[in-house]
């Protein structure tokens, strides 16, 4: 296979050519994971990340629980059983089994490659978690050391495609300034999901741009309704690290209880209570030091807003809110046709949270264990899939032409403007957390008539195009996630419908969504033989 070269660097300073076989768009754990697969099947790899490949994206500033199972059947049956019923059986168990044999696979690997795993009294590794920077690092390096090309502050803006064939990329080089062409065989989008930019942790450079680049490209979406993550954190800070509200009360202005609500199961109450008033909370049921001191161990940077303002969490009263986290603890994304974790474009595999997680967790969030074992395995099935994709390709591909989506002579806009649009649609839980048919409507008209004024824009300068795609993405997400949402006239997994309070076994299918200025969506069945009885 050909290696990773540099075209042309000669027409403009400010413009580079590269090819490759393999291109990589986004550095979190699911494109470190494609990389060192893809290099590893002798592919010529180039990763370009937004930010810094290993310190950029929802890992790296959070660190994962892993869905990480021993292969015993009794184990790995109630690992798979586990979120069936909360997720409205979207799940496919031929999709579970192989992401627990590659998890289990990959965080050995980890473990190989020396990532300081804790130890228990037994001197066993306790491998069901990772430490974002350090095993972001270490992927980091590993990809380094075998090979791949990282091109960090190198956000991807359009695909190429040539013959409905994905041939490439078009991007921004942030530091040198310029732009950068990228011709590849395949390319692999894991570029995360989509959370609004409400700040929520790790997640602002997470703005959909892998599902408006797939779509240009004619890619199918599914599971967009199910994008109604929203993570507790206090008002004045945006750690969104929820494990510890385990330890929490909640409570009113006055300092009365908040009865029925909590961070797993009550977190509907928080909304409810939300919609008229402030909520407060305090971590009072971690009764001993002890406790205190372990949990301070664990998750050390849930404190540092507090310690910052000199507040204790354990006994002090602290304001919280909820902050979108959309797709990214949500499970929708691109649709993938296969274990092989091909996109329906040719040329186009997704991985992470850019593909939906339906077929491990349904409707239920990815959160707390199987994104982080999704973006390992489809990682890794897609950069191996990608590369024999590549190997395959008779020729190489003449004409690449970037998705044509944003002429260069249509008026520009503002961004910014833009963006606190689609918030103003996209945070306020009495929309798209409660949901009903009259609130979804009425926004997602709002957000066709933005999208039709931005469809076709053009940023004033180079330094507002990231800007402006990012907008343009975020503006597509929502309608996504609002066509998808008003079609499924029901509640089930975390889309909640007031006007629809029951699941309804009729519905018990996906919904497949695609095109941009006219939105196009549809049924897909799951295979019956594994459920029909638990849907009905
Ligand atoms: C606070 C928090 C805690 C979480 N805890 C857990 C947990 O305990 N267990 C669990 O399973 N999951 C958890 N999750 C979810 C998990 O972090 C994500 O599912 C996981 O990070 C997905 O990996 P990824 O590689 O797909 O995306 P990310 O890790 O988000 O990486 C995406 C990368 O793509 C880059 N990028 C974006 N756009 C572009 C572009 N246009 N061009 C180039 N690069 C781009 C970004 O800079 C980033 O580096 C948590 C999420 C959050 C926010």
């Amino acid at each position: 296979m050909s290696q990773p070269s540099q075209e042309s660097n000669a027409a403009s300073t400010r413009a580079t050519e590269m090819t490759c076989d393999v291109l990589v768009i986004g550095g979190g754990p699911a494109g470190c994971w494609a990389a060192l697969e893809a290099v590893g099947a002798n592919a010529k790899v180039i990763l370009v990340d937004k930010g810094y490949c290993g310190s950029s994206g929802a890992t790296a500033s959070a660190g994962t629980q892993i869905w990480y199972v021993p292969p015993d059947p009794a184990g790995r049956e109630k690992a798979m059983a586990s979120r069936e019923a909360m997720g409205g059986y979207l799940s496919e168990r031929a999709w579970m089994m192989p992401v627990l044999d590659k998890t289990f696979e990959s965080v050995n690997r980890l473990a190989d490659w020396g990532y300081p795993f804790p130890v228990d009294e037994k001197g066993e590794q306790q491998r069901i978690s990772v430490q974002g920077p350090e095993y972001m690092r270490l992927l980091r390096r590993r990809a380094k050391n075998a090979g791949v090309t990282i091109l960090d502050h190198h956000p991807a803006l359009h695909l190429l495609t040539d013959g409905g064939t994905v041939t490439g990329a078009r991007g921004l080089r942030r530091q040198e300034g310029g732009q950068w062409t990228i011709k590849a065989g395949a390319v692999v989008l894991a570029a995360g999901g989509c959370a609004f930019m409400s700040k929520a942790l790790g997640c602002d450079v997470l703005t959909g741009d892998g599902y408006l680049m797939a779509a240009e490209a004619g890619a199918e979406l599914s599971g967009m309704e199910f994008s109604s993550a929203y993570a507790i954190s206090p008002a004045f800070a945006s750690i969104t690290k929820t494990a510890l509200y385990r330890f929490a009360q909640f409570y009113r202005r006055d300092h009365s209880l908040i009865e029925g609500a909590g961070s797993a199961r009550g977190r509907s109450v928080i909304a409810r209570t939300l919609l008229s008033e402030p909520v407060y909370a305090r971590l009072d049921l971690a009764g001993t030091d002890e406790v205190k001191a372990i949990l301070r161990r664990a998750q050390p940077n849930f404190f540092i807003p507090f310690d910052r303002r000199s507040i204790d969490p354990f006994t002090e009263f602290f304001e919280v809110k909820l902050r979108l986290e959309g797709t990214v603890r949500g499970t929708g994304g691109l649709r993938l046709t296969g274990l092989d974790c091909a996109t329906t474009v040719s040329g186009l595999y997704a991985a992470g949270d850019s593909a939906t997680r339906e077929p491990i967790c349904g409707g239920f969030t990815g959160g707390g264990s199987h994104n982080a074992a999704w973006a390992m395995s489809t990682g890794t099935f897609a950069g191996a899939s990608a590369a024999a994709f590549a190997r395959d390709k008779t020729g190489p591909s003449t004409v690449a032409q970037a998705v044509p989506r944003c002429p260069e002579t249509a008026g520009t806009i503002d961004p910014h403007a833009v963006v606190k649009a689609v918030q103003d649609e996209v945070f306020p839980l009495d929309v798209n957390y409660f949901r009903t048919h009259s609130g979804l409507s009425a926004s997602l008209q709002r957000l066709d008539r933005l999208w039709e004024t931005i469809a076709a824009a053009t940023a004033a300068d180079e330094s507002q195009m990231l800007q402006l795609r990012q907008a343009q993405a975020m503006t597509a997400t929502a309608r996504f996630m609002y066509r998808a949402a008003l079609s499924r006239t029901e509640s089930r997994g975390m889309h909640r419908r007031e006007d629809f309070p029951e699941q309804d076994a009729a519905q018990h299918h996906r919904l497949i969504i695609s095109g941009l200025d006219k939105l196009t969506i549809r049924k897909e069945t799951i295979d019956p033989g594994v459920y029909r009885e638990a849907a009905e």
